[in-house]
């Protein structure tokens, strides 16, 4: 069994059975293992077929407002990713070229993040924000390490200060690599990391704080500078100097567009490195992420192995070895094709869509925002306090009869009381969309209304909120 856990599988009990091929093909084999390896082999057609015909039960990309990743590719991006599909990321001697492209797309990305000394950032692509977290947070871990043995102080006890809203990557992140994690609750109207906050839990064992821009739970910005700025306040008054790291994993290809009088980034000294993800609004197909340092100072030179077994000297920081190298093209292929003010009209179209949508369902009655779509593209809202016939869960499952997808799911503690529906606007959903799905939001209220007492809770709920659902280890009652 994949890695599924038992009663939590969405699919239940086992499926013994042989995959019966109705005699379409008028070809053997009529009946297909499902999990064990065939015996013998088949006609490259009748594979293909099969297959293809068996993936046609996947959803419907552009109903799927839940994901952030890009579900589309312009055919010339396509084409190349096809032309790459035989090159191997790590292998930067057979493909110097491939590895060229990416030494490109980190200075882009340095100088789009404003490295003080873009030709001095060190950076690399990942295949996406989980991984560049990964490193991110070791870059932080083993520079504390460094700090503490040098002062002779014991460096065993490493924690890492962020928001309880913070992607899952990085509960994987403290978990993996055994630093504790100090998450700061919501409160309030707060719904992410507050910059007093985040300081109170500091001390000489953190190794840095986590910012989010663009918050996978409602789209919201972290205030970023303010963080930075109450941490240099506590350097004044103890002496503690803790660098930040800002999980741009959306943020990162939003702002610099729209935003660009925002400071977030490398413009902050105290920001030491910056994740974001290709695949996200960078506009690329699944499998591609960015890790940039703001100098060669912030990442220790310890993490960075060479070997030698492809030819050639290589140094590699990274969790995997081989990985497919069509996705970095592809996205040198989009900072070609678009430019600059191709992303800025992108993200821009996408935030008024987002925007217009959010105003819309305020205005239909029984919705409060928590968002209304200006800072990620992203919007958030809420069952209106004062309605007992329904529930967010069942607008998600009412919107699903509609083909839409509409994660529904609570916020992290201290708001565990707070259930939201989530839109993510991506590039091609257009306005046309978002005024058909505001016809059946619309279609569906009065049904809703009707019966009387809500039907589904929370259990009811899909897992499909990326990142925002099922984890919350910071609520009662879970690890
Ligand atoms: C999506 C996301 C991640 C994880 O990124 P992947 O590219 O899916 O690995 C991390 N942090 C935030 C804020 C995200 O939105």
């Amino acid at each position: 069994m994949p890695l599924q856990h038992p009663h939590h599988g969405h699919r239940t009990g086992p499926r013994p059975r042989d995959i019966e091929v109705n005699p379409v093909f008028s070809r053997e084999p009529l009946r297909v293992p499902r999990h064990t390896l065939p015996r013998g082999e088949m006609e490259p057609e009748t594979a293909y077929q099969l297959i293809h015909d068996e993936l046609m039960l996947d959803g419907n990309a552009r109903l799927n407002l839940a994901t952030f990743v890009s579900t589309w590719g312009e055919p010339q991006a396509l084409r190349l990713m096809a032309e790459c599909a035989d090159k191997n990321m790590i292998d930067k001697d057979e493909y110097p070229q491939t590895a060229e492209l990416e030494e490109r797309c980190v200075h882009m990305l340095a100088r789009l993040w404003h490295a003080p000394a873009p030709e001095h950032a060190v950076g690399c692509s990942t295949t996406g924000s989980s991984e560049a977290a990964m490193l991110g947070g070791l870059a932080l871990k083993r520079r504390w390490q460094h700090r503490r043995r040098a002062a002779g102080a014991p460096a065993g006890r490493p924690n890492l200060v962020m928001g309880a809203n913070v992607q899952v990557c990085w509960e994987k992140f403290a978990d993996y690599f055994e630093v504790e994690p100090r998450y700061v609750p919501l409160e309030g109207d707060r719904y992410h990391l507050g910059p007093a906050e985040a300081v109170e839990r500091c001390d000489e064992n953190t190794i840095g704080v986590v910012t989010v821009l663009g918050s996978t739970f409602d789209g919201s910005y972290e205030p970023v500078s303010a963080v930075a700025a109450a941490l240099d306040d506590l350097q004044q008054r103890t002496g503690l100097d803790i660098p930040v790291h800002v999980d741009a994993a959306s943020g990162g290809f939003v702002a610099p567009f729209l935003d660009p009088g925002l400071v977030w980034d490398f413009r902050l000294p105290r920001v030491a490195s910056v994740n974001a993800s290709g695949h996200k609004y960078g506009l690329v197909m699944p499998g591609v992420g960015w890790a940039l340092w703001r100098d060669a100072d912030a990442l220790p030179e310890d993490l960075v192995l060479h070997v030698n077994y492809l030819g050639g000297d290589m140094p590699t920081f990274a969790l995997n070895f081989s990985r497919p190298g069509a996705q970095v093209v592809a996205q040198y292929y989009t900072f070609l094709r678009l430019g600059f003010e191709g992303y800025r009209r992108v993200q821009q179209t996408c935030r008024d869509v987002a925007t217009r949508l959010a105003a819309e369902i305020a205005r239909l009655g029984p919705f409060d925002l928590v968002t209304d779509g200006s800072e990620l593209p992203v919007l958030a809202f809420r069952v209106r306090e004062g309605i007992g016939a329904f529930t967010v869960f069942d607008v998600s499952a009412a919107l699903r009869e509609r083909g839409w997808l509409v994660p529904a799911y609570t916020f992290p503690a201290n708001r565990t009381d707070l259930a939201v529906l989530r839109v993510v606007v991506r590039n091609g959903f257009s306005h046309d969309l978002a005024g058909l799905f505001l016809d059946d939001l619309r279609r569906v209220l009065p049904r809703l209304e009707k019966q009387g007492r809500p039907q589904r809770s929370r259990d009811d709920a899909g897992a499909f909120a990326h990142g925002a659902e099922t984890h919350n280890p910071r609520e009662p009652g879970r690890r």
